[in-house]
């Protein structure tokens, strides 16, 4: 086996990336892996660049403000990863816009481009398998690479959960989807009704924006009042194209092979009624999972599964040299920017271990 590594990144998104950052600029030499381009990773939402990279314009992240951003993101960026990017969001008229916020994907290459130019290493693969009872660590990929590190960040994110019902699978990329920036703008949801899933902040978010697209969206919600902050409320109860769906889960994804998702049968979570509503898409948005289940439980996690932080402000694990920053460790604020910031603590913490080790 080759040499130990100083540090190894598990994750592409926003924590992972600053991480490699602050590492590689301390010398370190981390390698990061990134995450496979494999079909389950794409139906999951676990390709590589992580959750941003499923999202459109990102207008709360400090330092991008709306500007000429696809100007600044081609001279920064690799003329190879060019092609990769999405098309510039249109004004009313069709036309790119000239000024327009960065968009998740573009800050995504752009984080990632800043880690290479200070000499991270990227694979693009998946690990599997950790093991975190031996010193040096032990990681192994999907594609059967194996390392040894001294500490491991884990950055792996958290996922879209589903509702697990069979006819929901079915219908996958066919009318069902956790994420309405992504597919919202689609051809087979405009000017259709929409069914979303979900009485949190993401759920009315998501609603409100989908009625760019469609002809009515339906909220559905298990109870009879929202988890969402008052302010999203407001925005989503007083908007003419939303009906609430009170009190109401889903007992079916309606269809067929040949159009996809085509209705949903409602049930009342009051009395077990059920009734049917035609809608081409459906939209969940019913939490997350973070990302560990590679880990295999040799990491302290919650009992929703998000790896805790042994100490306040430090982003220590249960298993001393390994590290967690981002989503998969934080249920709470869930944002980029918090998410890079705990990337950045955890190459501190990373740096200041091996340093205490007398390692680097
Ligand atoms: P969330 O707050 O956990 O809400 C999940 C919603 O899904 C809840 O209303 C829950 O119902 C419902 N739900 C869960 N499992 C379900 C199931 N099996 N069937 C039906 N409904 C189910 O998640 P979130 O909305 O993704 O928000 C997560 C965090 O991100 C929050 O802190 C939120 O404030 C933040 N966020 C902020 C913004 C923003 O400020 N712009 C946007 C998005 C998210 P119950 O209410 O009955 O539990």
């Amino acid at each position: 086996m080759a040499d130990v590594e100083n540090v190894v990144i598990i994750g592409s998104g926003p924590a992972g990336w600053s991480a490699a950052i602050y590492s590689s600029r301390a010398n370190l030499n981390p390698l990061v892996f990134e995450g496979a381009l494999t079909t389950e990773n794409q139906q999951n939402g676990t390709l590589p660049l992580g959750q941003l990279n499923l999202t459109t314009e990102v207008e709360n992240f400090a330092g991008f403000p709306a500007g000429a951003v696809r100007q600044f993101v081609l001279s920064a960026l690799d003329e190879e990863s060019h092609a990769m990017l999405p098309p510039v969001p249109k004004d009313e008229h069709g036309q790119d816009e000239h000024k327009y916020a960065v968009m998740g994907p573009e800050l995504m290459m752009l984080m990632r481009q800043q880690a290479k130019n200070f000499g991270t290493r990227i694979v693009t693969d998946d690990v599997v398998e950790v093991d975190f009872s031996v010193r040096p660590f032990r990681i192994k990929t999907l594609e059967g690479q194996e390392v040894q590190a001294h500490t491991v960040i884990v950055a792996t994110g958290a996922r879209a959960n589903y509702l697990g019902l069979p006819s929901e699978d079915r219908f996958k990329n066919r009318g069902v989807s956790a994420c309405a920036v992504c597919d919202g703008a689609l051809p087979r949801f405009r000017n259709k009704p929409l069914v979303v899933i979900g009485g949190g902040d993401s759920a009315v978010e998501e609603a409100t924006y989908l009625t760019k697209f469609a002809s009515k969206v339906y909220l559905v919600h298990r109870r009879d009042e929202l988890r969402a902050s008052k302010i999203m409320q407001d925005r989503a109860l007083n908007n003419p194209k939303i009906e609430m769906v009170w009190s109401h889960t889903i007992d079916e994804c309606l269809g067929d092979d040949e159009r996809g998702l085509t209705g949903v049968r409602l049930v009342s979570t009051k009395d077990g009624s059920k009734h049917e509503r035609t809608a081409s898409g459906m939209f969940l948005a019913i939490g997350h999972t973070p990302n560990t289940a590679f880990l295999k439980g040799q990491v302290e996690t919650n009992a929703q599964g998000y790896i805790k932080w042994k100490a306040p402000f430090r982003t220590y694990t249960s298993v001393e040299g390994v590290f967690a920053a981002g989503d998969v460790a934080d249920d709470y604020y869930r944002q980029a920017i918090t998410s890079a910031g705990t990337g950045c603590m955890a190459a501190l913490d990373a740096e200041r271990y091996l340093a205490d080790k007398d390692i680097h």
